[in-house]
């Protein structure tokens, strides 16, 4: 994710602050400061990083737990509405994808049963109805707003992890698509009653809405892809028609192809004509940026592109796009020449093809 800064790396996983995350806190800080003083301010802060750090250890709960099934998070990002952990593929298993949505939101439980033996049912009472934040307040208003994280994060709507709770307990009786598409058209459902909550209510509740709307919609789409690329294999999607450069080009010739054709990204052949790696347009532009005039494509190309063969099942070369985190993927033919080149925009191509023609049988 963009506009992100990398804080610390633990355990494998990358914590990544927003910018817009540090601007809310900023803006909070100066609106406490001018309200209350510095005391007050700092009070305020304190409270939100606390808030914020209970809402990192709910994501390092679904980390851990997918870890369990062999599931890598490349890392985490704090964001204003809460944390993302990207986990590198999603779980094959209903029960898999139970026990990782429960894990976060148990991490909070935790955290709420803990401060509660800290301050006991007495110094709760005493405190909550207080505005100050210190001491006991602070722990009172954490314990709240910790079992508030839990409710919420377990409405039954996407991208909340209620949503995938439910769409696992559904998938362990339907299929998975179907299993998806019920769970979105709920969460969808709640996004409404939140917009029209949000309206008479509370205007932060449109923002929530749109953003249960949006994650929604796009985890359809996902689950909708997963179904296809489960049925289909690479040969029938990948680009056919496409221009790939000699490892020795210079950059001028890697210009000439980038603009003479629709491709951001080519394959490079060494002298054999086997895949030696992928020049994106990202890399082609940094080097030009260098000015050396020696240099060649060979040089600033992405070596660590895995290649996937025409047979290869289409969930399984998306599975190590998505891994790789790469712009495209090579595809070879049994005798190891390059035949076809897997691009996001070309499975995006075949998905709006495949819901155009429900009827038609796929290969
Ligand atoms: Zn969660």
């Amino acid at each position: 994710m963009s506009w992100s800064l990398p804080i610390v790396r633990i355990a494998g996983i990358q914590l990544r602050i927003h910018i817009t995350f540090l601007l809310l806190i900023g803006w909070l800080a100066f609106g406490y400061y001018a309200a209350g003083g510095s005391a007050a301010a700092a009070g305020r802060v304190v409270f939100i990083l606390l808030l914020f750090v209970c809402v990192v250890l709910h994501e390092f709960g679904h980390a851990f737990a997918a870890k369990g099934f062999g599931i890598n998070t490349p890392d985490i990002t704090l964001l204003p509405i809460g944390g993302v952990a990207r986990l590198e593929r999603m779980p094959e298993e209903p029960v898999q994808e139970l026990i990782i949505a429960l894990a976060g939101p148990a991490v909070n439980v935790v955290i709420a049963l803990s401060l509660f033996l800290v301050i006991g049912p007495a110094g709760l009472m005493s405190s909550v109805s207080s505005a100050a934040m210190e001491g006991r307040n602070l722990i009172a208003q954490l314990l709240i707003i910790n079992v508030g994280l839990v409710l919420f994060n377990l409405l039954p709507a996407f991208p909340m992890d209620g949503g995938r709770v439910l769409r696992a307990l559904l998938a362990t009786r339907l299929s998975y698509a179907r299993a998806t598409q019920i769970a979105a058209s709920i969460g969808q459902g709640c996004a409404f009653v939140f917009g029209f909550v949000g309206l008479v209510w509370n205007p932060f509740l449109i923002f929530i809405a749109l953003f249960v709307y949006i994650g929604a919609s796009q985890e359809a789409a996902l689950a909708q892809m997963k179904d296809i690329s489960r049925r289909l294999p690479v040969s029938s999607a990948m680009v056919r028609e496409f221009r790939s450069l000699p490892a020795d080009a210079t950059l001028e010739e890697a210009v000439d192809a980038l603009l003479a054709t629709s491709q951001h990204d080519f394959p490079v052949l060494n002298e054999h004509g086997a895949v030696a790696g992928v020049l994106t347009r990202h890399d082609l532009i940094a080097a030009l940026r260098r000015g050396d005039p020696d240099i060649r494509v060979g040089d600033v190309m992405r070596r660590d592109i895995p290649t996937v063969s025409t047979g290869t099942r289409f969930e399984e070369a998306f599975r190590i796009m998505q891994e790789c985190n790469c712009p495209a993927v090579p595809v070879l033919d049994s005798m190891k020449r390059l035949v076809g080149l897997l691009t996001p925009e070309n499975v995006t191509e075949l998905m709006m093809v495949q819901s155009a023609m429900p009827r038609r049988r796929a290969v």
